[in-house]
């Protein structure tokens, strides 16, 4: 197994967004990676730049960020022959190390962009590097750090700028060297770029203090609302059917919690994240975590709430 932590330099509309083509807001114009052994050796290094098609110009941002000239740029290789040499490079069997989960989100964007095979069927599993290293060096779920800050952190040397491809694959594996690939496979994430196409290819991962599930895809709200499987709420530690003590509900319709009892185990909390992905195209994302009894009790908490804020609404409507 290769680990190829990959890092990507993109550019935007120098016009502003309205100006911008929807099928590509960011153009990638740097491509680094670090290929890495079983050992955390380094075994490889890619690095190459991409002459523009969409935006020849610099965004302010861009420009200000990133030591590069669009001169350079126009020595650039095309983004196919780049990606074709990239992928080849990456061997056959290998798992992305990124940090954040953006960069893979947008090299797949590109790659449809210029008509390329995508890189998976469906889901797929990567390591957000940022991410673990909250997790391992901070214990922080949510704290999402810069690359500078965990080189800083972990008193790696810096011997290059930041915000060049190249450099920033090479300080995100030195990160992830003062981790060990166990750590990785616990807090491991799941691109979901593309989308479960059916319910034999739907994601359910269990990690240590949750379980995740990712669905197929409905044409509405309602009938991913509806679907069994989605509303289900089997505990992830016995998978006895969990008995819901609070259905599914939501205030704004992008969230929506609910609270089950296993015997065994105890409450659960469950939490849907609906994305939409255009109109009439919905999947969602399903945690559920084993809660104490106060959590437990947030969530009825947040059901009154949202039950008052409807009777509120319902009672300025009325003339
Ligand atoms: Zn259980």
């Amino acid at each position: 197994m290769n680990y190829i932590v990959l890092d990507l330099e993109w550019n935007q509309c120098p016009y502003g967004k309205e100006m911008e083509n929807k099928e590509l807001p960011f153009e990638i114009i740097e491509i680094g990676a670090m290929k890495l052994d079983s050992k955390k050796q380094c075994v490889g290094k890619f690095t190459r730049l991409i002459k523009p098609v969409v935006y020849k110009e610099f965004h302010s941002y861009t420009q200000n960020m990133l030591s590069l000239t669009m001169k350079d740029l126009k020595n650039g290789e095309s983004f196919v022959k780049v990606m074709k040499d990239f992928l080849e490079w990456c061997g056959e069997e290998y798992i992305f190390c990124t940090w954040g989960s953006t960069d893979l989100i947008e090299l797949q964007r590109n790659m449809k962009f210029h008509g390329l095979e995508p890189l998976a069927q469906g889901p797929f599993k990567f390591y957000d590097v940022q991410k673990v290293f909250s997790l391992v060096f901070e214990e922080d779920v949510k704290a999402r750090r810069s690359l500078e800050y965990a080189v800083d952190y972990l008193n790696i040397l810096k011997t290059a700028t930041f915000h060049r491809a190249g450099e920033d694959a090479m300080y995100t594996m030195q990160v992830m060297q003062k981790m060990s690939y166990s750590d990785m496979e616990r807090y491991y994430s799941i691109d979901t770029f593309q989308r479960p196409k059916n319910r034999k290819s739907e994601v359910y991962a269990i990690f240590e203090k949750y379980s995740k599930y990712i669905s197929k895809e409905f044409s509405s709200k309602e009938e991913a609302m509806a679907d069994r499987e989605v509303a289900s709420t089997r505990c992830y530690l016995c998978g006895k059917p969990a008995r819901k003590k609070i259905r599914w509900f939501s205030g704004n319709g992008r969230m929506y919690f609910c609270q089950a009892y296993c015997e065994n185990h105890g409450f659960l909390k469950g939490k849907i994240r609906m994305k939409k992905v255009s109109e009439g195209t919905f999947y969602v994302i399903k945690t559920l975590k084993l809660v104490s009894k106060e959590e437990a009790l947030e969530i009825k908490q947040k059901q009154e709430e949202v039950r008052k804020k409807r009777r509120e609404k319902r009672k300025n409507q009325t003339p």
